[in-house]
């Protein structure tokens, strides 16, 4: 079987660059160690061998698809949603008592690195069901967590996130959907949804929707949003009931994540849909953003995946393609010289660093970013509220990063193979596909931008920014212990001082009440910081593969921890760079794109 993925990597990653055994003196998972850890990952590898990756092609060729009210789904689907529920994959980081092993969130997104590096149109369906059923635990009343928690853990009812409408995507403040109170408590739910990932399919037996919508007469905007539990067959004593008039309207056909359905939804057609509320009135967008945050690490997750498996086909392929001969030193080639094979040609090795350095940078922020979120969700106290933070800050980064320089990585990977990477012979053109929607859908890279300048940098006057400084600052304090890492420890330094650089010129426009200015370039500013997030992982990853030379205390081979360091050198000197552009793009006083009312548009 082809490589998709780095056990060595992640190993790499969890133990010795993020030490995760730190986690486990929480007392939520003091139970793990090492040992038990490695056990999963290595059950995850077994499972995404046997089930995952042998059918990630034929998904893309058979792809979920709508006829007469049925959406069709792969075969493999109820397989693997089946095997996760009686193996316990979907619910493993919950509760014990809700039928969890409490496993931490920095070992499901390992796990899950694993799994969507084989194949990414599979995990949407368990990690929506398993975030929905963690929306139930965590707002719901038991009454509901009984109805329909443990189905949705079994991998018997699937569940889903549905709050973009037609008028509604990146702009939920015009949901309009409603709600009508009924006396019995429940509501009458009506109007549509779109783009519904996992929506419907074959696979499950009932749609357990988490719905966001207007209890009638509740204020516009944001604030009179609540979120709703919507079956498609209402439940009856723990079986399926009847049909809730919860519609399939069709499924959008893609050009990529093919064996994902994405369905239209309509509410309440016939006057006759049920729903429960979740938590409290009017604080459905605060309760989803639970979902949706989560969820913002996995879609990271899944496109730092299939770029680490898109790297790993490209890898391949240049250790297997003769083509051309390498110069001699006379300045010619010699035609009677066997060919090279193309990953002796600079610009092929240039290709796969950019690769390894974006796709392993990416997983590394990943971890730590999940890695906060366990010692916030597990943590107490100041720790807790630091943890809150980081997790706050890192989470628009770790999800556009990935997503963004993912489609460069796997472009690249394609340049590779030259013409072949363009045909359907081989994977590398299904991996640039399926890639594409990571930076379109939980919040556009647009919207994440501004998150990441409007709302993160500058929340709690700006502590979290400064709690993060203070990480890299520890981190280039280490590194400068090391003679061979003190040139990149400075243009480390020389990145962040752009970052501040930036911010001192931004963040008055935003106190003067010039936000479209402040905002206008947000995207930009997201390359340049998230650019230098990644520097901060490189020169982590460099300074744990440099101390385990050093003291021979690692795991790993020698030539594993010196293809860290060159990694790390070639990040520094080929990626890191771009941030100078971003800089001088954002303190450029020339304003070209914001709407001016005097003007015609210039944009013809
Ligand atoms: C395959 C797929 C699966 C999906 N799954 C789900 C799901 O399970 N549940 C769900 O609820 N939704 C889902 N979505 C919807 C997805 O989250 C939205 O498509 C996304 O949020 C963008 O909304 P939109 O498509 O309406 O684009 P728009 O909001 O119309 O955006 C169009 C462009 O305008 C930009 N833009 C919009 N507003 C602003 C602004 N204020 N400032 C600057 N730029 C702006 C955007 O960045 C984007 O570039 C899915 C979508 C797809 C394609």
């Amino acid at each position: 079987m082809a490589t998709y993925v780095n056990m060595d990597q992640l190993r790499f990653l969890l133990h010795e660059v993020h030490s995760m055994e730190d986690l486990f003196r929480l007392p939520r998972y003091s139970e793990f160690d090492k040992e038990s850890i490695d056990i999963l990952l290595d059950s995850a590898k077994a499972w995404a061998d046997q089930d995952w990756y042998p059918f990630y092609r034929d998904m893309d060729e058979k792809p979920a698809f709508y006829k007469d009210g049925i959406v069709y789904s792969h075969p493999q689907v109820k397989k693997v949603m089946k095997d996760a529920g009686d193996n316990g994959w979907i619910g493993m980081y919950f509760d014990r008592e809700h039928g969890g092993a409490q496993v931490p969130h920095t070992v499901v997104n390992a796990i899950n690195h694993i799994l969507e590096a084989a194949n990414n149109h599979l995990t949407g369906y368990l990690g929506l069901t398993a975030g929905s059923a963690h929306l139930i635990t965590t707002f719901g009343t038991q009454s509901l967590i009984d109805r329909f928690v443990a189905h949705m853990l079994a991998g018997k009812w699937a569940g889903t996130m549905c709050l973009t409408e037609p008028q509604a995507g990146s702009s939920l403040s015009d949901v309009k959907t409603m709600a009508y109170p009924q006396a019995d408590g429940s509501y009458k739910i009506k109007g549509q949804k779109i783009f519904i990932s996992g929506g419907d399919h074959e696979a499950a037996d009932n749609f357990v929707h988490l719905v966001l919508a207007r209890i009638e007469g509740a204020p516009a905007g944001t604030k009179g949003i609540s979120l709703f539990v919507v079956p498609k067959y209402l439940d009856n004593e723990g079986e399926i009931g009847a049909y809730n008039d919860v519609l399939t309207a069709g499924d959008f056909q893609k050009m990529g994540q093919r064996g994902y359905s994405t369905v239209h939804l309509v509410f309440g057609e016939n006057d006759n849909c049920l729903g429960w509320l979740v938590g409290e009135a009017n604080a459905g967008l605060k309760q989803m953003f639970q979902m949706m945050n989560g969820a913002r690490i996995d879609v990271g997750m899944t496109a730092a995946s299939t770029a680490t498996a898109a790297y790993y086909a490209s890898l391949q392929y240049a250790n297997e393609r003769p083509q051309g001969r390498r110069m001699e030193s006379n300045g010619r080639k010699n035609p009677n010289q066997e060919p090279a094979l193309i990953i002796e040609h600079a610009d092929v090795r240039r290709m796969l660093l950019k690769q390894k350095s974006i796709v392993e940078g990416a997983v590394s922020l990943l971890i730590e970013t999940a890695k906060y979120a366990d010692f916030y969700m597990a943590g107490e106290g100041e720790e807790k509220k630091e943890n809150q933070l980081l997790l706050e800050l890192l989470t628009p980064m770790a999800k556009t990063f990935p997503s963004e320089r993912g489609k460069e990585a796997i472009d690249n990977g394609l340049q590779v193979l030259g013409g072949y990477g363009f045909c359907t012979d081989f994977i590398l053109q299904q991996y640039y596909r399926d890639v594409r929607i990571m930076s379109l859908y939980e919040g556009t890279t647009g919207i994440q931008s501004l998150d990441l300048l409007g709302r993160k940098i500058t929340m709690e006057n700006g502590k979290a920014l400064q709690l993060l400084m203070a990480k890299i600052k520890q981190t280039m304090a280490e590194a400068e212990t090391y003679d061979e890492l003190k040139p990149y420890v400075k243009k480390l330094e020389a990145g962040l001082a752009d970052v501040q650089t930036v911010l001192a010129k931004l963040v008055p426009l935003a106190m003067s009440g010039e936000y479209e200015l402040f905002l206008a370039d947000a995207t930009i500013f997201m390359d340049l910081a998230s650019t230098v997030v990644i520097g901060y992982q490189w020169l982590k990853m460099g300074t744990a593969a440099k101390k385990a030379l050093v003291t021979g205390t690692g795991s790993f081979d020698q030539n594993f921890y010196e293809s860290k360091l060159h990694t790390m050198k070639y990040y520094f000197k080929y990626e890191l760079p771009r941030t100078k552009a971003c800089l001088d793009t954002l303190m450029n006083e020339e304003e070209l794109t914001i709407v001016r009312e005097e003007e015609e548009s210039v944009i013809i």
